[in-house]
Formats: structure tokens, sequence, C-alpha cells
């Protein structure tokens, strides 16, 4: 491949995280309504403008620190892919989980911690959209299984923020597998009848949303979310119809009945900890 080749194609790469991604700088552009943000106000105010109300993305730290109330234990941090199927495609697979590891400083696409929401102890798993599109591989699924069984050995809540592209095909049927581990997991937290909140942000498709993001006691969703299983494109070649608009979006899955609730990034915190209480999650001792 010739050079300039090359270097065009990391020059898109480079615009396109840009653009999804909260950029480093001073100042930040609102893709939604063009307005100019002080970073530090964005961050104050949970990643959401000001202006417009658009949710920017957040990454699996940040998503922690807007829901426990001081710091948090974090379990699992060391797991790693072992890259069982020693996958390549365009690139090999093993250099991928590096770039992503170098990236975002995580092993892998979810974080687990245990700590204080609202006084109450939870479970959080936060997926991390930086590590290869937040897909869920063997260590995603390993983590938030774990997560679900500590939540079962110390009778409290869970609460997984699903934040994913879906299955990671890297490691093919291996990823599949998950979505019956995690959805067997929780079962078993629904039979000692310990609460589960699903948190779908933008986006959750593929094998998470068919898998456990659907499968909360209360299944809320950010506004604007793009939340589906397979994209639209196929969906329509499948089924020869024209979609409606705002289809996969959080409040049209929400008049449909797919989903319970769209809740705004500023009030989620408040209304997880209602919806806790209400299920007595704070009184299981
Ligand atoms: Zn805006």
């Amino acid at each position: 491949m010739p050079w300039f080749k090359k270097d065009k194609k990391a020059l898109i790469e480079t615009t396109k995280d840009t653009t999804v991604r909260v950029p480093e700088g001073l100042w930040v552009k609102c893709p939604s309504c063009s307005q100019i943000i002080y970073n530090k106000d964005l961050q104050s105010n949970v990643h959401v403008c000001g202006k417009c109300a658009h949710h920017f993305r957040m990454t699996a730290d940040e998503r922690l620190r807007s829901l426990f109330d001081g710091p948090w234990e974090e379990y699992d941090s060391d797991l790693m892919s072992t890259d069982p199927l020693v996958f390549t495609d365009t690139k090999p697979y093993r250099d991928r989980l590096a770039s992503s590891i170098k990236a975002t400083g995580r092993r892998d696409a979810v974080v687990t911690a245990r700590g204080l929401l609202d006084g109450i102890l939870v479970q959080i798993a936060a997926m991390e959209y930086g590590f290869i599109g937040g897909s869920m591989g063997v260590v995603v699924g390993e983590k938030i299984t774990r997560a679900i069984e500590r939540a079962l050995a110390e009778r409290s809540a869970v609460i997984i923020v699903s934040c994913s592209g879906g299955a990671r095909m890297m490691e093919g049927a291996l990823s599949l597998m998950q979505m019956a581990k995690v959805s067997a997991a929780l079962a078993r937290l629904d039979r000692a009848r310990l609460p589960y909140i699903s948190v779908l942000t933008d986006p959750t498709t593929g094998g998470v949303t068919a898998s456990f993001a659907m499968l909360g006691d209360l299944n809320i969703a950010e506004p604007k979310a793009l939340i589906g299983f397979a994209g639209p494109r196929v969906i329509e070649q499948t089924i020869r119809q024209k979609l409606p608009d705002g289809f996969q979006r959080s409040e049209f899955l929400v008049e449909h009945g797919m989903l319970d609730v769209v809740v705004d990034r500023r009030e989620l915190k408040a209304t997880i900890a209602r919806a806790l209480r209400f299920m007595r999650a704070d009184d299981q001792k």
C-alpha cells in the first residue's frame, strides 16, 4: 500500500474519533447545537450540553464517578484476553488489544466496581466504548459475571451501564457464549430476589442488547441513544419494508414497550437510587 493511502486512512480515523469522543482541549463543540462549551463545564455537567442537552459519550471512569458517592473498589482490572483464536482481520487481534490498552489504560472493555450509590451498596459494571467499541468478549463476560456473583454473596444490587457495539467478533463463538453466561448469572440474581438495573447508553447494540442490557428489573435508557440488535439496513433488506423515523432510538423504544423509561443523565443517579429504595435494595441484610 502506498504511504499516502495509509496516511489518509489514519487521518480519517483521528477525525472520526474527535467528533465522537470528548477531545482533550479546553473547548468542545457540541455536535448537536454547535455551541462551544468549556470542557470543565462539560465535565461538571456529567458531559451533557447545557444548551441542547446533547449527551456526550462518557468513559467508564467518568461513568463510575457520576454514579458512586465517593471512592469505589475496582475488581479484576488485570484480566485480559488471551487471543484464543489467534485472530487476524486487517490487523492481528493481538495488536488491536495492545493499542486499545494503550489508548484507554484499561485491559478490556468493562470496569467492574463496588461502592455506595446514594448510600446504597451496589456493584456497577460500566462498559468502555474506547476499547474495541465496547465489544463483549470473554473478559467482559467473565468480569460482569463475577460482579453479579459478588452481589449474590453480599446481597447487593447490580447496575450495568451498557455502551457497546455487541459481541467481539475476534473471539468468535466464545464471545457469543458470554450472552448465556451473563444471562444465567442474572437469573440466579433474580431467584435470590436482588435487583438488577440496566442502563442503556449510546450505542447499545448486537449481543449486548440481545442479552443482559434488556434483562433489567428496570431498563433505563439515556436520551436519543441508539439501541438495537441488527442495524437498520440489514433489517430493511430482510423484511423489505421502510423503517419509521427515529427507529432504534430510546424514545421510540419506550413508546413501543421495549424499554421502561428514558432518563436525562443529570437525573440518572437520583432515579436509580429511588428505584433501588423502591426495590428494597437498601434493606437486604
Ligand atoms: Zn448542544
